[in-house]
């Protein structure tokens, strides 16, 4: 005990400083800050936890778009906001938007009003659904403007999604929630812009938090294509939201520290032109 307190006086009398790792900015590609009718937390209780929670970006969406322009309206150089616009008008949307004539003239109606959105999502979209003439106009829309896509969507759909539009930059909402990695890695490797947002994904890690062989070897062969979100679809979700995004924390720690700040940040400052 004497040496340590010997040791730290000649560290405090030298002038040397213990320094403490910062931990990681991370960057939040799936946050909803629904609005119906009022959110789960102001925008500054949402604020302080993106703060304690490292996260210094966050991809807004919102149903309906009121709450993505509340978090808009708050952005700062301590939390950058890149918005995205939501076909949705209340929960049930989630199911027949596209189908639904009104779709068009929500997207429409929305850009013409604030022409800052980045992208549109996240919509649901699966299989044969992607063939609709609504996806057909949507998608249209955003490649008219070079929008991203954000989408909830299995392998069939994105195919589709992605013969309609070659070129787009789609974010892919959950990557596949528990497609094996192969087939993942499969659809990075057919779809240069394809970027995989891994909230909800499962099988990254085992129960003791050690990642697994399989999506190490992923992120390693691909550090420049994931993102992470929170989804914060449900109340439940804001209520957690610190471990959620903490959650993500032990596996990057055991991947090179490159690749770590590359899926926790540095794609996200890419993909959106933000201040690194
Ligand atoms: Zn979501």
């Amino acid at each position: 005990m004497k040496y340590k307190i010997l040791a730290l006086l000649l560290c405090f009398g030298l002038g040397v400083r213990v320094v403490v790792a910062e931990p990681l900015p991370l960057f939040d590609a799936h946050l909803h800050y629904n609005w119906e009718p009022t959110p789960r937390v102001t925008t500054g209780e949402a604020l302080r936890l993106f703060e304690a929670a490292g996260v210094h970006g966050i991809l807004a969406n919102s149903r309906p778009n009121a709450g993505t322009h509340a978090l808009y309206a708050v952005r700062s150089d301590k939390l950058q906001v890149v918005p995205f616009l939501r076909p949705y008008r209340v929960r049930a949307d989630v199911q027949t938007w596209f189908n639904d004539s009104q779709t068009m003239t929500l997207i429409e109606e929305e850009y013409r009003r604030h022409g800052y959105f980045v992208g549109i999502g996240e919509f649901h979209l699966h299989g044969e659904e992607a063939r609709s003439p609504v996806v057909a106009q949507m998608v249209r829309f955003a490649r008219e403007r070079k929008l991203m896509l954000h989408a909830h969507s299995d392998v069939a759909a994105l195919d589709i999604l992605f013969s309609l539009y070659p070129d787009a930059r789609i974010i892919w909402a959950h990557t596949g929630f528990s497609l094996p990695a192969a087939e993942v890695e499969r659809m990075l490797r057919t779809y240069p812009g394809l970027v995989a947002e891994l909230s909800y994904r499962s099988g990254i890690s085992d129960g003791s938090g050690k990642i697994f062989a399989e999506w190490r070897q992923l992120f390693e062969r691909h550090p420049e294509r994931f993102l992470l979100g929170s989804d914060t679809w449900i109340d439940e979700r804001w209520d957690r939201y610190g471990q959620i995004m903490g959650g993500y924390r032990p596996w990057l720690e055991q991947l090179p520290p490159g690749v770590a700040r590359q899926i926790a940040w540095g794609n996200a400052v890419r993909l959106f032109a933000l201040t690194p």
